[in-house]
């Protein structure tokens, strides 16, 4: 049975591509079947797998406004070995478009409970905002991944995430929890980054993921070269990070 992950956070810039993008190596590197969805109309994750996003036939708009299945849209990404379900600029108007169709947030859970056999994780790369985009990420998945950065608002740009994912929970996925907090860009030399850090664990407990992913020149040059920073950088601080943190998500998913 495939475990259905969302790494959501409404806000930009803070890490959900490159989170998505190592994770889905990492795990395609320790041995499991691994679905990367991009939801994102920017196509990062598309392009930071190596798939080219300006030379897509079919895509992840394709597949929820019905004019594909997941087996014609879905590419195998050339340097990290996981399945890609890619985006790029048409996902933009299928918010549009899905207003008209039946079922508009579960057309993603729908056209992934057929390949429920096929992987052991689906990761779904959102994009930063609260849109149906994100709705139909957070209806598809078990649970939330949220990657954060420690600084001062951090917490309070949470809440509105939590209150969406109690709304989508009571509403219409009654499946879904969050799985946990992912620091990310940490830097320990910065106090206010080791008060915050602090502050999470004190605040949600073990939702906040051992696994620290530290500020890496190696992860954010990585996508220049179509490469997951894993592969790009084997050897990186950040890689590491990311190695240990898909060895975490191996074993949370047996607790779930
Ligand atoms: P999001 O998807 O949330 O918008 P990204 O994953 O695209 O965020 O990250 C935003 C920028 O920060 C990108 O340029 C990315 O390469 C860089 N970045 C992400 N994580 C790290 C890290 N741990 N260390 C250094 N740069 C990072
Ligand atoms: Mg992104």
């Amino acid at each position: 049975m495939a475990r259905i992950f969302c790494v959501a956070n409404q806000k930009g810039g803070v890490g959900k591509t490159t989170t998505c993008v190592n994770l889905a190596a990492a795990l395609h590197q320790a041995g499991q079947r691994t679905l990367l969805v991009d939801l994102d109309p920017q196509g990062n994750a598309t392009m930071g797998s190596g798939v080219d996003k300006r030379g897509l036939q079919q895509s992840v708009y394709h597949l929820l406004v019905g004019l594909a299945a997941l087996g014609e849209a879905k590419v195998v990404s050339p340097t990290g070995g996981y399945d890609v379900l890619p985006a790029n600029r048409d996902l933009a108007g299928a918010e549009v478009e899905l207003v008209d169709l039946d079922q508009r947030e579960k057309r993603l859970r729908n056209a992934l409970k057929e390949h429920d056999a096929d992987y052991d994780f689906v990761l779904i790369d959102c994009p930063p905002s609260l849109s149906m985009l994100t709705l139909n990420g957070l209806c598809a998945a078990h649970g939330v991944i949220i990657p954060m950065q420690c600084e001062y608002f951090a917490l309070e740009g949470l809440s509105d995430l939590v209150n969406t994912i109690k709304k989508v929970h009571a509403n219409l996925n009654r499946d879904l929890k969050i799985i946990g907090l992912l620091r990310v860009m940490f830097d320990p030399r910065v106090t206010l980054q080791q008060q915050v850090s602090a502050q999470l664990e004190d605040h949600f407990g073990d939702k906040v993921f051992s696994a620290i992913v530290p500020r890496n020149v190696r992860l954010a040059e990585a996508p220049s070269h179509g490469m997951p920073g894993v592969v790009f950088d084997r050897a990186s601080k950040g890689a590491q990070s990311y190695m240990a943190f898909a060895a975490e998500m191996i074993e949370r998913v047996k607790t779930l």
